[in-house]
């Protein structure tokens, strides 16, 4: 017998026979003699909706009610989800972040869980009865309500599995687990039946999107095996767990892509100390968050810089950036958004060299053109044109061993 965290995700409960299916499952767990917390989502694109209305209704938008409104989609899941359960006979109670006691930081539409008291789960677990717990939400030091950010569902699981001490957190969601390449674009793309938390804190960063950056990271800390799987199919996923690799697997996990980052280049920056550190102070300042800086060679004491940011940030970068091509003397800034940053990840990567070089090789090949590069241990990615973006994605996967046999065929979400 286990304590099972089971969270659902937006289309896992979309509609009424979706909820009625995760009823279902969770009936099917506790006859197993599990102990079930379920974490929902939102129905479908509910939370998309509310922010819609939201929008429609006022230019003003205040953080508290916002998060008081946005609370509002996962109460519906919650409380539809234990009917279900309840025509089944299985006997389950609904509660808001706030009833469990995620005690959050007060930084409304992002909050941060400080901590989980979960007397209540752990008291209605104790009678047998299936928690379901709404995703997303929780009650900040001031008794607010607020919100963890978007795809914040899989944070509350991890938490609640943390410190519950739960056997397993499995994420359910519409896809059969973590690829080693997005389906959608590379149909040779094969699933990954276990990754390590560092591999898909990685995955997660560079454009892999089963999985909320925040929930990965918060479960590698407090060690809390995640298990992703599809509610369509409820076959076996994908493990995420804290074991590194072994020596049979591969030494690339996955390819990645993002399409959603813009590139900026500054020129004629003077080459001297604490001219990067402004052009970066000032666009943190403006809440604009850049990855991937590079600074050419100078040449008679002027430089250039480029550096990516997300495609969303472009307009409040802009002011900022027109100040500082006032302040550089000739300067001019260009900026361009058909870019894709692809990666490869693997833990491997660490004891094989020249997997850069047949990356480039690969690339070099199709006539890709690279224009940026960064690294980490266990990770390269490459800027090229957004155009190239599939073949480059296609052209690693196959370089690196990692197609599969057969072509993926299951019915694949909407892209977005
Ligand atoms: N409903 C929220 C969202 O759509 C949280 C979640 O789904 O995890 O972002
Ligand atoms: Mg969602």
């Amino acid at each position: 017998m286990a304590l099972l965290v089971q969270k659902y995700g937006g289309t896992s409960v979309a509609d009424a026979d979706r909820i009625r299916a995760v009823a279902e499952h969770i009936s099917f767990t506790k006859r197993q003699g599990h102990d079930v917390i379920a974490v929902v989502s939102a129905m479908g694109k509910d939370t998309d909706g509310l922010i819609a209305l939201a929008r429609e209704v006022s230019s003003v938008h205040p953080g508290r009610e916002m998060d008081m409104l946005l609370t509002a989609g996962e109460r519906k899941s919650m409380s539809l989800l234990c009917m279900a359960l309840a025509d089944m006979d299985v006997s389950a109670k609904s509660f808001t972040g706030s009833q469990v006691g995620i005690i959050t930081d007060n930084d409304h539409g992002r909050a941060k869980i400080l901590e989980v008291k979960g007397d209540r789960v752990r008291d209605a677990i104790s009678e047998g009865t299936v928690c379901v717990v709404a995703g997303f939400q929780g009650q900040s030091l001031e008794r607010e309500i607020t919100t963890l950010g978007r795809g914040g569902s899989d944070t509350t699981a991890v938490a609640l599995a943390a410190a519950l001490d739960a056997d397993v957190c499995e994420i359910y969601t519409d896809v059969t687990g973590v690829f080693s390449a997005d389906p959608r674009i590379c149909p040779r793309a094969r699933k990954l039946g276990r990754i390590s938390f560092d591999e898909m804190l990685e995955m997660a960063a560079t454009g892999g999107r089963v999985l909320a950056l925040r929930s990965v990271e918060f479960a590698r800390n407090h060690n809390v095996d995640l298990h992703v799987r599809s509610s369509f199919t409820w076959e076996p996923g994908t493990w995420v767990t804290a074991e590194e690799g072994s020596m049979e697997e591969p030494i690339i996990s996955g390819v990645t892509h993002d399409l959603t980052e813009a590139k900026v280049t500054i020129t004629n920056v003077p080459d001297r100390p604490g001219v990067a550190a402004s052009i970066v102070r000032a666009l943190a300042d403006a809440g604009v968050n850049i990855d991937m800086i590079v600074q050419s060679t100078s040449v008679d004491a002027k430089t250039d810089m480029s550096f990516t940011l997300p495609k969303t940030e472009v307009t409040a970068s802009q002011s900022v950036l027109d100040d500082l091509a006032r302040e550089f003397e000739g300067g001019t800034i260009s900026q361009e958004s058909d870019i894709a940053k692809v990666s490869l990840v693997g833990a491997g990567m660490k004891s094989s060299p020249g997997i850069a070089a047949t990356m480039f090789e690969t690339l070099a090949n199709e006539g890709i053109n690279i224009q940026m590069i960064s690294t980490s241990t266990i990770r390269i990615s490459v800027i090229v044109d957004a155009a190239e973006c599939d073949v480059a994605v296609q052209r690693l996967h196959a370089a690196f061993g990692l197609d599969a046999v057969d072509v993926y065929s299951a019915p694949l979400p909407e892209r977005k």
